[in-house]
């Protein structure tokens, strides 16, 4: 196995495993580390209103609002199973998400972020399968969370409002029949306080503090269990890693990605705020937005995905009109960034260094950053500290060259505790002694200056990554083989300048399919797709007709032969 490089500075601590997330936070005893110091910043500042909480108003806030959630809801804080308080988060960004999180953790019950992007039918059944109690959501997204609770048995006298910028709402108006945080919070500080929470020791590495959505390897989306103790550590090893080429000062960061998603979850909403710096946050990439947003709050660190690079770069005669030489570092994570683009970047962020990070929902988050002080182009750097990685080609060989791709094996405090309600994806996600297979493919090269870094080669396994974002195939092709005109199908990801991959699907024909018009078919297809998946799952790579697909003497579609068949459609134009 290979650890960090010993130059990389290695965890101060053993992250604690008996404290839930927000007591690591904003313990004011300063018994773990950094947070608070004297000149620490508030944790979220609304980048459009300039609206903040400091930490301790956010501190009360969690208090208050997880008395009041509780008293509706009848939870109690001690007693219960953590799956019997879970609270469904499906809204863009706000100042209060990660205080709507951290509530839920306040009485001992879960967080479900879910994507904004959702439509009714992908909500309802993430609602269901985790067994939401209560839903908080935001104006824009009220019709599509209000059917989708209606579904799910979730009385509308459980979904609260966040409060998103005027701005934001695009002519959405706020219900005045529903309940606000602001409401509810002003109903628990009429409470008296609740009772403090009886753990266990070891409770923090057992119980689970976040339900991620992922896909894995193979099949389905899932729920990732992710516990207190992971959420802590990944805080802990990406604050530490930063510690190799940051001081301790208090700086802010611009958090536009979905907190709704892993990585923004932990980068932005969780080892920010550990460090005492300041997360900006916007609802959404909204281009002007953003560069008033680091102008204004002279943001120096950028967390972002590559199509967000993109469009700062094509927009080139917007972006040039503002001053971003306060960015010191962008982070670009989830894929991966060609050269031509990290130099037009350059031009206008004079001042920054991009480096490129990797991570999966299932390690909670960063797994391997570029260190700023060596970077190797194209690399993503280094495990972090407090982790242990293997490189394997087959059958358990390990690969001991450089040069040399296997798929990376990793052990870390901050893996997960498995799939939700599936022992058997969970079983074949880690090996019998208890490493996390991540499905990348990765080797190491060595710099110039002996130093050995670690690259990302292929995904071997099925997921497709659209601007950040996981589509499994599987749901796509389950959606699809429903379809009468359709008999066989496989979703695979072709290239894409802009969002990264996009879903392409190779499609066998039932009778009844080919006695269409293939344009009309094409057609009705994509609106099949469109009425029930997200925009982001949508067919957008395209659909191709075949008269049969490969297949492996089991029965099954030889997945990578068609990759490579959308890998030529790719060059070929
Ligand atoms: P998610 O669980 O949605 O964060 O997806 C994790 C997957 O995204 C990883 O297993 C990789 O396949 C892919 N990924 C993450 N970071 C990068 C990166 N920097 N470059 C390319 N692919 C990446």
């Amino acid at each position: 196995p290979f650890t960090t490089p010993s130059y990389i500075h290695k965890l101060p601590f053993d992250p604690p495993d008996s404290i839930p997330i927000h007591e690591f936070l904003f313990n004011d005893e300063d018994k773990y580390g950094r947070y608070p110091t004297a000149d620490s910043r508030p944790p979220f500042t609304c980048g459009i209103t300039g609206k903040s909480y400091s930490a301790t108003e956010v501190k009360n806030r969690i208090e208050w609002l997880s008395a009041a959630l509780a008293s509706e809801l009848g939870f109690e804080v001690n007693g219960g199973s953590e799956f019997d308080k879970v609270i469904g988060l499906f809204s863009v960004n706000t100042i209060d998400t990660m205080t709507v999180s951290w509530a839920a953790h306040r009485f001992s019950g879960v967080s479900s972020p879910i994507s904004p992007s959702y439509s009714a039918v992908e909500l309802a059944r993430q609602l269901k399968t985790v067994k939401c109690k209560a839903l908080f959501t935001c104006a824009t997204l009220l019709p599509t969370a209000l059917e989708a609770a209606s579904a799910a048995n979730i009385p509308k006298t459980h979904v609260y409002l966040l409060e998103i910028p005027e701005k934001a709402l695009k002519g959405a108006l706020i219900p005045t029949d529903m309940e606000s945080v602001d409401q509810l919070i002003a109903e628990g500080k009429k409470l008296a306080p609740l009772p403090q929470l009886k753990w266990e020791q070891g409770q923090g590495a057992r119980q689970t503090a976040f339900l991620c959505s992922s896909s894995g390897t193979s099949g389905l989306p899932k729920n990732v269990m992710i516990s207190h103790k992971n959420v802590i550590a990944n805080t802990l090893q990406m604050s530490t890693y930063e510690s190799n080429y940051k001081s301790g000062k208090p700086e802010s960061l611009l958090a536009v990605l979905p907190m709704s998603h892993s990585y923004a979850l932990i980068v932005t909403g969780h080892s920010g705020v550990y460090r005492g710096y300041n997360a900006v946050v916007l609802p959404g990439f909204d281009l002007i937005d953003v560069l008033e947003a680091i102008q204004k709050h002279s943001i120096e660190t950028l967390w972002m995905v590559p199509p967000l690079i993109v469009a700062l770069i094509k927009n080139s005669a917007i972006t040039a009109r503002y001053s971003l030489e306060h960015v010191k570092t962008t982070v670009v994570g989830a894929s991966n960034l060609t050269k031509e683009v990290n130099e037009q970047f350059a031009r206008f962020f004079p001042n920054c260094q991009l480096i490129q990070g990797y991570g999966l929902t299932e390690t909670s988050v960063v797994v391997s950053m570029q260190n700023k002080a060596d970077v190797m182009f194209g690399s993503c750097g280094h495990i972090f500290p407090g982790y242990e990685g293997r490189l394997i080609i087959r059958d358990g060989e390990e690969v001991t060259e450089l040069d040399t791709p296997g798929e990376l094996l990793l052990r870390s405090p901050s893996v997960m505790l498995g799939y939700l309600d599936n022992e058997k994806a969970t079983k074949e996600t880690f090996t019998s002694d208890g490493w996390l297979r991540t499905g990348d493919l990765m080797e190491f090269r060595k710099s110039d200056d002996g130093h050995e870094h670690l690259f990302i080669v292929d995904r071997v396994k099925e997921m497709i990554k659209v601007r950040g974002l996981q589509i499994s195939p599987t749901e796509v092709e389950a959606l699809l083989l429903r379809h009468p005109c359709i008999a066989d199908v496989c979703v695979v990801p072709i290239s894409d300048d802009s969002a990264g991959e996009l879903p392409l699907a190779f499609i066998v024909r039932s009778p009844a399919g080919k006695g269409e018009d293939e344009r009309v078919l094409k057609q009705k297809i994509h609106m099949f797709v469109n009425s029930e998946l997200s925009e982001y799952k949508r067919l957008a790579g395209g659909i191709e007709f075949l008269e049969a697909l490969p297949k492996s003497a089991s029965g099954k579609t030889k997945r990578g032969e068609m990759k490579e068949r959308a890998r030529k459609i790719f060059e070929t134009g």
